[in-house]
């Protein structure tokens, strides 16, 4: 970026009779140049330059602007470079590093972990719609009973059953390993990198803007248990990265702003895939944190966007302390905050069991929570 003082002191500078008059042949009139207008078929020259005020009018065709927009409009060359040459031709100097090289190499990097994500999605949605993803989309549909509009809408995908698959698919894009790291999608171990989404359904996180800047993980089937039959965590988070601060994103925010915009109250669950089903439930609006809890940032993105909350955590002893924390810290931010009571243990559970309009109705009539 070139600042634009320096711009103007490039203009003011050029000759602009003199520059334009190496295309056009111009005629002295007065304060004026005058000539043939090089935009548009003329006999008689309506084309004029005011050197005086830096800019060239054409009264036939009305064409107008500075000594840059001449050039770019004559020759057909980029702003950039016409400005470069005509800080050469002036003397002007173009000050070097006025971006600053850190943060440069900083949006460098997010650019490239940005996509690693893309690619890691790629991966995750070829590998559900595969021969091998069967059992993963059976899982989705027999068990948490998602139907494909829903997979579809949030990107659900799996990680596969290799343990390298991502791996090599990232190679073959030319995604150095380094990259797949740094974007939370490969870990690494002595036995070298490995994907760490492998065997899981992943769910993307996004940026508000859509963007895919982690996932999150769930084991199903026999997967759930080791080979030494010990259990394997339920969840795994991607890790915090250069482009994903948990403590910032909340789950399922950018997929209900445009329910938020209709005047719809967020709803707050404990994770992912409950903010999934009350989705499903028929309120768009549901967003949860995710591998951490909620904070204050969170709160701030909230309330940018709605005035209402309703909390909606799950019905064990970790949901009610997660709920009142949750609770005091909205209402701390001016928010109006609901309390939804649920009958069962999470909003899943209820619309996997057919009673989303039950989960509904409990959501939208959930009373005030002080
Ligand atoms: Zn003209």
């Amino acid at each position: 970026m070139i600042p634009e003082d320096v711009i103007t002191e490039i203009k003011r500078r050029a000759d602009i009779g003199e520059v334009i008059g190496r295309h056009v042949k111009l005629k002295r009139v007065g304060r004026n140049l005058v000539g043939l207008c090089p935009f548009h078929t003329e006999k008689s020259p309506s084309f004029n330059v005011r050197p005086d005020d830096g800019f060239f009018y054409c009264f036939g065709c009305k064409a107008t602007g500075d000594v840059v927009e001449f050039l770019v409009r004559t020759t057909g060359r980029g702003f950039l470079d016409i400005i470069t040459e005509l800080a050469g031709q002036t003397g002007v100097e173009i000050p070097k590093g006025q971006v600053d090289p850190e943060e440069e190499a900083r949006q460098k990097e997010k650019k490239r972990l940005l996509r690693a994500l893309e690619l890691a999605q790629v991966f995750f949605k070829t590998r559900l719609s595969s021969e091998a993803g069967q059992g993963a989309r059976a899982y989705l549909a027999d068990v948490r009973k998602i139907d494909d509009d829903t997979i579809d809408r949030f990107g659900i995908g799996w990680g596969g059953a290799a343990d390298d698959g991502l791996v090599t698919f990232l190679k073959e894009q030319g995604i150095p390993v380094d990259d797949g790291v740094a974007a939370g999608v490969l870990g690494r171990s002595e036995r070298g990198p490995y994907d760490f989404f492998r065997h899981r359904v992943t769910v993307p996180i996004r940026g508000t803007r859509g963007e895919i800047v982690s996932f999150q993980g769930r084991i199903f089937g026999e997967r759930a248990t080791d080979a030494q039959g010990k259990k394997r965590p339920k969840y795994v988070n991607g890790p915090q990265t250069g482009v994903y601060d948990k403590s910032g994103v909340l789950f399922g925010l950018f997929e209900a702003q445009p329910a938020l915009k209709q005047g719809k109250p967020a709803v707050l669950g404990e994770g992912p895939l409950d903010a999934i089903a009350v989705h499903r439930a028929g309120l768009p609006s549901s967003v949860a944190p995710c591998g951490t809890g909620l904070t204050m940032r969170h709160v701030e993105e909230l309330r940018r966007r709605t005035e209402r909350v309703v909390v909606c955590m799950d019905a064990d002893a970790a949901g009610k302390d997660a709920a009142a924390r949750a609770i005091l810290m909205m209402l701390s931010a001016g928010l109006d905050v609901g309390l939804a009571a649920l009958p069962d243990k999470d909003p899943d559970a209820m619309v996997a069991a057919g009673r989303a309009d039950e989960l509904r109705g409990i959501l939208l009539g959930a009373p005030a929570a002080l």
